[in-house]
């Protein structure tokens, strides 16, 4: 059992468990991109523990970058979403795989994809660490998902709670 602030979250999936699926993950990928030499965009702050290890399974040179687009406070969505930063590249014309840490309502992606397409590149997968089936509001795209996991708050490798715990290696569901 983990405490944050006034929360206590239980174990929920392991380390060894994150490794396994996304180790699958980066096989599919590097076969289906091969040729392609595709970008990484990760979604800050929430994917980048994801990215790292994502990108460290994919045995294909991509490119790597970021943006930011915010829309959680505490442990329910604000259902607003914020201006799409950060990218710094042109991705016209260029394979774009958007690495995301979890697909709840679905709000974050719909507008993230709707950005991104404005840039007019040549494809773009979606991969996403947890999916939350129950939560989805907005139809969005999603090519590769770690995991389908029930409408619970969780935290850890990646995602926080008010800020914290997204250091954590594994991933804790609220109790
Ligand atoms: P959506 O727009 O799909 O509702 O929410 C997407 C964003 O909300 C995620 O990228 C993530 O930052 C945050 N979020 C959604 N569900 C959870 C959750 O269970 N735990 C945490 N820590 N963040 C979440
Ligand atoms: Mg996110
Ligand atoms: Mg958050």
């Amino acid at each position: 059992m983990i405490k944050i602030k006034d929360k206590e979250f239980v174990p929920f999936i392991t380390e060894a468990e994150l490794a396994s699926r996304i180790s699958a993950l980066g096989k599919q990928i590097s076969e289906e991109f091969k040729d392609d030499q595709p970008i990484l965009i990760g979604v800050l702050n929430g994917a980048f523990m994801f990215l790292s290890d994502l990108a460290k399974v994919i045995d294909i040179p991509v490119e790597v970058s970021f943006v930011k687009m915010s829309s959680y406070a505490g442990t329910s969505s604000t259902g607003q979403v914020k201006e799409l930063m950060g990218l710094g590249i042109d991705i016209k014309d260029r394979k774009v795989i958007v690495v995301e840490d979890i697909i709840d309502t679905g709000l974050s992606m719909a507008h993230l994809l709707d950005s991104l397409e404005g840039l007019e590149p040549a494809q773009i997968a979606v991969v996403t660490l947890l999916y939350k089936p129950e939560a989805l509001k907005h139809d969005v795209k999603m090519d590769y998902v770690g995991f389908e996991i029930p409408n619970k708050f969780v935290v850890g490798y990646g995602l926080d709670y008010d800020g914290i715990g997204r250091n954590l290696s594994a991933i804790y569901q609220l109790k």
